[in-house]
């Protein structure tokens, strides 16, 4: 049986809207679905991007992607996004290393978009989400992936919450519930922001 995790996620926000804002890492896949993930975010939560995409196997592509999550943390920052954040936005980079990648994904090159190779992808990005918010004390990791309809949030729920540990909680999402697809597609075309035809390795570049 599915899990509601937008309701979870609601359940959460409202409980961090009524204490002390809690610290999220926020791993990003892209600008674009960070727009919607921060729409509903940013009143709630004090938000670290972390760029950690080893998946993007294209180092040119892997920057321009970055190139767009800088733009948009400085138009918030900037106070022209239509949130404004609790506290300027942050952004972790961490650097494109595609080989751990092409590791996790060995043997499963022809797995369709969706599967086994995907459930490896989510595990290594998340996991290093997962470790760098250990490491400086966050409460909260969280992933701007699950406002994909490409991608399955029960899947990604269910990878983040095992990575939990007894000081870092995982951030329940399904972000795209309450149209949040289509406000990222608004948000993205209102912001100038590129948005890729593929999902990020070469396997889902040779697919298109
Ligand atoms: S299709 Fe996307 S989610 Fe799946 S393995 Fe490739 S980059 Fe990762």
């Amino acid at each position: 049986m599915n899990i509601n995790f937008d309701k979870q996620f609601e359940q959460l926000k409202s409980q961090a809207k009524a204490s002390k804002p809690p610290k999220l890492l926020l791993h990003v896949c892209c600008a674009p679905c960070a727009t919607a993930c921060l729409l509903r975010l940013a009143d709630a939560f004090e938000v670290t991007l972390y760029y950690a995409n080893d998946n993007i196997t294209d180092a040119e592509e892997w920057e321009k992607r970055l190139g767009e999550v800088r733009k948009l943390a400085q138009i918030v920052n900037d106070g022209a996004f239509e949130i404004r954040p609790l506290r300027p936005l942050k952004l972790v980079v961490q650097d494109l290393d595609a080989q751990r990648y092409f590791e996790r994904a060995q043997g499963l090159e022809k797995e369709r978009e969706g599967g086994a190779r995907c459930a490896q992808c989510f595990a290594l990005r998340l996991g290093d989400a997962a470790a760098y918010a250990e490491q400086n004390g966050f409460d909260y990791f969280g992933t701007t992936l699950t406002v994909s309809p490409y991608k399955n949030s029960q899947m990604l729920n269910e990878i983040g919450l095992s990575l939990q540990t007894p000081s870092l909680k995982w951030l329940p999402s399904d972000f795209k519930k309450q149209n949040g697809y289509n406000e990222s597609i608004r948000l993205s075309q209102k912001y100038g922001l590129y948005r890729q035809h593929y999902c990020g390795c070469v396997y889902s570049k040779n697919s298109i």
